[in-house]
This record gives C-alpha cells, structure tokens and sequence, in this order.
C-alpha cells in the first residue's frame, strides 16, 4: 500500500483508532482493509480505515495462532521507524488544524470590526467553544443578526445568538 494513501486514511480518522479511539502517541496505526484484499478489496479510501495494531491484529487472531512468536517480537527498526513517521505527520496535521482554527478566529474578529464601531469584542475562548460547537457560518450568522438588532450592548447579545444555536443543534442531535 502506498505511503500518500495510507496518511489520507489516518488523517481523515484524525489519527484515531476507530475500533478503539486510541490515537498516536499512544498506538502505532495501520491501515485496515473493510473488504480483505484476499476478497479483493481495494487500497482506496472507502474501503480503508484506521486500526491501532492491537485492534488489527485481533481481528486477525486466526492467523496469528500459526506464528505465536509475533506477539513477543521487540520493536523492529521498521516498526520505530513508523513509528516516528506516524508521530511527526500527526503533529504537523496538529499544527494546521490549529492554523485552521487561528485563521477562522482572526477573520470573525474582522467580521466584528466591520460590524461594530469602537468595538469590545467576544472573549477568545468563547470563539473557539463556539467554533467547535456551531462553527463558523453560524458565528457569522450570529454577528450579522446581532448586527441588524442594533441592540446598546452587541456582545452579551451575540452570546445569546450563539448559545441558543448551540443548544438548537443539540436538541437537533438527539
Ligand atoms: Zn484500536
């Protein structure tokens, strides 16, 4: 399996078991087959998905029986190697996700300024638990409703704006 394909597939799964949700540092990652290629299933996205090697090699424990010795093999130069290659995408992918979220908060702080003279704007912290929980479309939704109230006070309005969206996307879920 190419290398390109296999880090496609761990950075889709945010670096995550999806057997498990165990995720780098504290596993090593495979990609696992859904259609085994002895099925012929095929090295493509769709049909792949991160397993830590624990979760992998039990569903593989038929043909582990024939080779007992290969749990008790101390890490081999291959595997520290994965290891350090796994570690160092996962911290990159890391960094731009955080990059990400820098980016997204940079420009409704923008957004804000364009909407509000001499502005107090929204508490850092606040902007990224709402990022997390509506996202960004909704959070400029909401500067733009909190906007057009002309309300004395914007910002424990946007707050409401924003709260009540999240507690709407909740009850959406349930
Ligand atoms: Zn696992």
């Amino acid at each position: 399996m190419k290398n390109s394909i296999r880090f496609k597939v761990f950075e889709r799964d945010r670096f995550t078991c999806q057997y498990c949700g165990k995720r780098v540092p504290d596993i090593i990652l495979e990609a696992d087959h859904l259609l085994p290629k002895s099925q012929g299933g095929k090295d493509t996205l769709d049909n792949l998905v991160t397993s830590c090697f624990e979760c992998n090699r039990g569903k593989a424990a038929r043909i582990l029986i024939n080779n007992p010795n290969i749990e008790y093999n101390a890490p081999s130069e291959a595997e520290r190697k994965e290891r350090r290659e796994q570690l160092s995408s996962y911290i990159a992918w890391l960094k731009e996700e955080q990059e990400n979220i820098n980016q997204q908060i940079r420009y409704i702080y923008k957004v804000w300024a364009d909407n509000f003279s001499n502005p107090i704007y929204p508490n850092e912290n606040s902007v990224r638990l709402f990022l997390k929980s509506i996202g960004l479309a909704n959070i400029l939704e909401a500067i733009s409703i909190t906007a057009s109230k002309n309300v004395l006070s914007a910002l424990p309005y946007f707050y409401g704006v924003c709260h009540k969206m999240r507690r709407d996307s909740q009850e959406g879920i349930e």
